[in-house]
């Protein structure tokens, strides 16, 4: 009797083992079979939007070579260059800032303020139509990416904490654009 009891014991713990480990390999394939559809999703969905929305449509490759490779990291890899080292963060000049990447006016001279926040700042772009907006979920965050509309390169993010009238912050990596300084107005 008592070897009766040992042995379903035993298989107890047997069996509980062997359905612990299988539960355990079934939830490591779940993990992964989900990063791995957002993996897919994610790519599916960003081709999708570079097909059908931008203008502008290069491989990589093509960006890689007509961009510096600081460039490239932030407008294709969508990085963030330095606080306070932007060539931008400081201009106080009259013109318009356009698309380091295609051209594309972005945002206008009378809109840009200075935030304090070390990159360039503005409360408005030159048009609607000037940018896109995507929600950013990196880093253990959530932010509102801004996207160049034409040609879908990264910009910088879009804050609720501007001033007036808009109430908005638009923080721009200086190079992500180029300024076309307005020489009709230099000089008043
Ligand atoms: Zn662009």
């Amino acid at each position: 009797m008592k070897k009766y009891i040992i042995f379903l014991l035993a298989s107890l713990l047997i069996l509980l083992f062997f359905f612990s480990s299988e539960s355990g390999k079934s939830i490591l394939v779940n993990i992964s079979h989900k990063s791995d559809s957002l993996k897919n999703y994610r790519e599916v969905k960003k081709a999708e939007v570079i097909e059908m929305k931008y203008q502008i449509n290069k491989h990589d490759s093509e960006w890689e070579k007509e961009l510096t490779p600081e460039q490239y990291k932030v407008l294709r890899e969508r990085g963030t260059e330095q606080q306070f080292s932007g060539k931008f963060y400081k201009n106080h000049e009259t013109g318009d800032y356009i698309c380091a990447a295609c051209g594309n006016l972005l945002f206008k001279s009378d809109t840009k303020y200075n935030s304090g926040s070390g990159w360039p700042s503005y409360w408005e772009p030159a048009a609607d139509s000037s940018v896109v907006l995507v929600e950013d979920n990196s880093f253990g965050m959530t932010r509102t990416e801004v996207i160049c509309a034409r040609c879908g390169s990264h910009l910088g993010h879009v804050f609720d904490d501007g001033p007036n009238p808009t109430g908005k912050r638009y923080c721009i990596n200086s190079i992500s654009m180029e300024f076309d300084k307005d020489t009709a107005k230099k000089g008043k």
